[in-house]
């Protein structure tokens, strides 16, 4: 009898495990407590996939030999506790698919931020340069539906921290670590620790061979080297540290370019031609760089790429300029750090538009580059109490606005000639959004109707 698989989840990860445990001759239960939507419905009826939405037959699941788990999903839910307690294995959609990649290598990144600018750009470099490479994680296709339906050499796959709490034998022949900041700590007992360790595993099961790549101005990424044993090749990128590495590293070698080198293959790299800007922009370029290079591409290859990737939607994504006011869309910043970095790449006088679902972190680090910067802070959340209280004194003028609409209309009426509009919230968008393309694409709309065209 064929070993029994279900599924936890229809999302797109979901879904795609589905399709390839069938494809290997499973049975196969897809089983999710809401509703899946109408596209991935047809297509698991395509590929006759049994599935069933609404809630779980748990007596069923329980007899299952192993269960993939969406990462949405926590491991508080009743139904992973339950199959905890009977010791099924549950584990991810990567360590599944995994095991049918073949020969292919893995480019792997996670981070709390610039996971997917950098993930995108890993794989457009890869794929300029005529790799035969498929991208998976939070963007396109799931990694699991690649392997099904495809042959590759390459994956670059983009991990949460979720998907790496289900990876056991999984192995990342690049792994890339961007930075450690607190972020989820709701999924993790509230121990920034405990999430720090979950990172760390993007270096688990390597060996000599691989390559682990980490930003070595992160102080929480230092401490957790120490108590690991990192076997892969260290390649570590940096713009304020000073650690060499044998096996190569990245530095700035003048304000604005930087030099990465791999064993002998070496590229500077001049940060005023990148279309992406900021800061964390050069660390997720100098990221990119070592990964590619260790994965063997050209390095003019990289050079040529990395000067033609552009800025990802929702994520310091310019939308226009009208009357010498410039409007930015970082809805995808839904922490504190991410929003941090859309701040330090201000150059002009701000309006900043902030709030949303508050996490819980403190403000604090924004408040030395919000005095600098802001002189407006419109706060767009059904609660804006904390963010008040927080920048009081600090901005000169803080609008407190309770929709999306009264929001815009505070933006317009404080906007000067020679202002950028910030869109780059620090905090989730579930209170008045669906999610942050959605927030993001409502701003990007509003001001496309009401401001540009206008
Ligand atoms: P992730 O996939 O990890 O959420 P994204 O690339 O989607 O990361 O970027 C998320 C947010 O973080 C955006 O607002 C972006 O401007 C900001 N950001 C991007 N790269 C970094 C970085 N290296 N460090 C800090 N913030 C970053």
């Amino acid at each position: 009898m064929a070993k029994f698989i279900v599924v936890l989840g229809g999302g797109i990860s979901g879904y795609g495990s589905a399709i390839l445990a069938k494809k290997q001759g499973f049975d196969v239960l897809l089983s999710d407590m809401g509703k899946i939507s109408p596209l991935y419905r047809s297509r698991l009826d395509e590929w006759g996939v049994e599935y069933e939405e609404g809630g779980h037959s748990t007596e069923r699941i329980l007899t299952a030999s192993e269960v993939i788990k969406s990462p949405g999903i926590p491991d508080k839910a009743p139904i992973v506790k339950a199959l905890r307690e009977k010791g099924v294995p549950v584990i991810s959609e990567m360590e599944f698919a995994c095991r049918y990649m073949g020969k292919a290598k893995s480019i792997c990144i996670t981070g709390s931020n610039g996971k997917t600018t950098t993930t995108s750009l890993i794989y457009k470099i890869m794929k300029d340069s005529g790799a035969n490479v498929a991208l998976g994680g939070n963007i396109g296709e799931s990694f699991a539906f690649s392997v099904a339906t495809g042959e590759y050499d390459w994956y670059v796959l983009e991990l949460s921290s979720f998907q790496l709490d289900g990876m056991f034998r999984f192995k990342a022949d690049i792994g890339v670590l961007m930075n450690i900041t607190p972020d989820h700590l709701d999924r993790y007992d509230y121990s920034f620790e405990k999430y720090a360790a979950s990172k760390m595993r993007i270096t688990q099961n390597q060996n000599s061979r691989d390559f682990f790549i980490y930003s070595a101005d992160d102080e929480m990424i230092l401490r957790q080297l120490e108590k690991h044993d990192v076997k892969a090749k260290e390649l570590p990128f940096m713009i304020h540290s000073a650690i060499a590495s044998g096996a190569g590293d990245a530095y700035l070698t003048e304000p604005t370019s930087f030099t990465a080198t791999v064993g002998k293959n070496s590229l500077t790299v001049d940060t005023s031609r990148l279309k992406i800007k900021g800061k964390h922009n050069v660390y997720n370029a100098m990221a990119a760089t070592l990964a590619t290079l260790a994965a063997g591409v050209e390095p003019q290859l990289v050079e040529r790429a990395l000067y033609d990737f552009n800025a990802i939607e929702h994520r310091l994504e310019p939308v226009g300029t009208k009357e010498e006011i410039e409007y930015i869309n970082d809805s995808k910043a839904t922490n504190v750090d991410s929003a941090w970095y859309a701040l330090e790449s201000m150059t002009r006088p701000t309006v900043w538009i902030v709030g949303g679902t508050d996490k819980g972190a403190s403000y604090a680090p924004l408040y030395d580059l919000a005095q600098k910067k802001v002189h407006t802070l419109v706060c767009m959340g059904l609660d804006n109490k904390r963010l008040e209280e927080s920048f009081t004194g600090i901005v000169p003028n803080i609008i407190s606005c309770h929709s999306f609409e009264e929001a815009m209309q505070a933006v317009v009426r404080s906007a000067r000639k020679g202002d950028t509009v910030l869109l780059s919230p620090a905090c989730a968008s579930f209170d008045l959004f669906k999610n942050y393309e959605h927030r993001g694409e409502e701003f990007k709309r509003w001001i496309k109707e009401n401001v540009l065209n206008k």
